[in-house]
């Protein structure tokens, strides 16, 4: 098992410590900044390195890696800059809570009341409900948000998920965000008042309730990305939900294969219940033929980015993803980048990935599906543990793409003056 625990907030690296539970022990990992990585292929041929991508941008990556690991990439002509511990521990609070300075943060049962609280105070515009159980049994939320939720109207639908990736708790906040300021907005705030009269928003805001509960469980953080499922005639633990979809699963090296690694893609495309459960909701929005859902954000942290397929070749275009789609994926994600800082890029220019659930939602239901990866940008702002300080600022900070999204959400493809079949 190669677990992380993560001592320091900022720069976790000095107090990483291994914890060996199998027979043979993991090295211990040590954190860098890999600078000058200014192309796919380098990032890529750095990922397949097996090191652990933290976090990275157009010209940077920052990695967790083994020693051996390290020379290698110095080998290779890298530079390597260690990333030094910069903060105080957090102090634990009590198992299964957000340490001191981050209990703004919300664990899966905080969550739960909350969204209880929203759907009785506006029980005309949200509703919650689950699409399944995670591997250890959790409810998988899911939330409608719109002007009459309990009425299935002629509408484009919206989605946004969040926390496939068990540490990013940051996207938990975001996606509550979102139920929050549509609720609240409706009746009060003339443009929200008007997005959910002519939209039906879905929010799905955990979708791996099972690893956010154990990032937490003992009271610090424990830096994991799965899920909690076992691996078949293995002892490791946990898939990386967002190499499990089915498009293009295991195709290009953009996932791994070992169930040690941090993005292991499973034993087969949606093993995990997680995945499967959530296509076959996305599937059954599927009505009289019409796939309901126009545009999705797939909420990640971190690196600020804003990412569209396909993720699995550097090609632009790709299987049933042509020129004038490319143009209008980067087209509006370059608006939405424009509202938040963000660094709009495809996906696959970052580093190669496959199995991810944007793939599988423009391969599958051509959906404009849009991966945001959220604040900050580096380790040393707190990686996936910026202090509960920052929520306001930064779920806020993403308001204006998300009303983008859902303004254009009738037509995507009009953001580059062309015309959409008739629904
Ligand atoms: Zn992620």
């Amino acid at each position: 098992m190669r677990r992380v625990v993560m001592g320091a907030v900022l720069g976790i690296l000095a107090l990483v410590v291994p914890i060996s539970a199998a027979a043979a022990p993991a090295p211990p990992s040590s954190a860098y900044r890999v600078p000058g990585v200014d192309n796919a292929t380098t990032r890529t041929a750095v990922a397949n390195q097996g090191v652990e991508i933290l976090g990275g941008g157009r010209d940077y990556l920052e990695v967790l890696a083994t020693p051996v690991q390290a020379e290698r990439l110095r080998a290779g002509g890298l530079r390597l800059v260690s990333l030094p511990a910069a903060a105080p521990l957090p102090l634990p609070v009590a198992p299964g809570q957000f340490p001191i300075g981050y209990q703004g943060y919300h664990t899966y049962r905080q969550l739960t009341t909350e969204l209880d609280s929203l759907a009785a105070s506006h029980p005309n515009q949200v509703a919650v409900s689950s699409y399944g159980k995670s591997a250890q049994g959790h409810p998988l939320l899911l939330v409608k948000i719109s002007d009459d939720v309990r009425t299935d109207k002629h509408e484009p639908e919206v989605l946004f998920s969040c926390a496939q990736h068990a540490r990013e708790h940051i996207t938990v906040e975001m996606c509550l965000h979102i139920v929050r300021r549509l609720a609240q907005g409706y009746g009060t705030d003339p443009a929200i008042t008007r997005l959910l009269k002519s939209r039906e928003v879905w929010v799905v805001p955990m979708a791996n309730p099972d690893g956010a509960e154990y990032d937490i469980s003992t009271g610090l953080f424990s830096m994991w990305r799965k899920n909690r499922q076992p691996t078949p005639e293995n002892s490791e633990i946990g898939t990386d939900l967002n190499r499990n979809w089915g498009d293009e699963w295991a195709c290009c090296d953009g996932s791994s294969a070992n169930p040690a690694n941090d993005t292991y893609r499973g034993p087969a495309p949606f093993s995990a219940p997680e995945t499967a459960q959530l296509r076959d909701w996305v599937n059954s929005r599927v009505i009289g033929g019409v796939q309901q859902i126009t545009a999705h954000i797939d909420f990640h942290s971190f690196s600020e980015l804003v990412l569209w397929p396909y993720g699995f070749t550097t090609s632009d275009t790709g299987p049933g993803l042509n020129k004038s789609d490319a143009d209008t994926f980067r087209k509006l994600g370059e608006q939405m980048a424009a509202t938040n800082g963000y660094t709009p890029e495809q996906s696959s220019h970052l580093y190669i990935n496959d199995g991810s659930i944007a793939d599988w939602m423009w391969a599958q239901h051509h959906v404009w599906s849009y991966t945001l990866e959220m604040y900050p940008t580096s380790l040393t702002q707190g990686g996936f543990y910026p202090p509960a300080s920052v929520i306001d600022r930064e779920t806020t900070r993403n308001d204006a793409a998300v009303d983008l999204l859902l303004n254009y959400a009738d037509c995507v493809p009009r953001i580059i003056g062309a015309h959409c079949a008739a629904r």
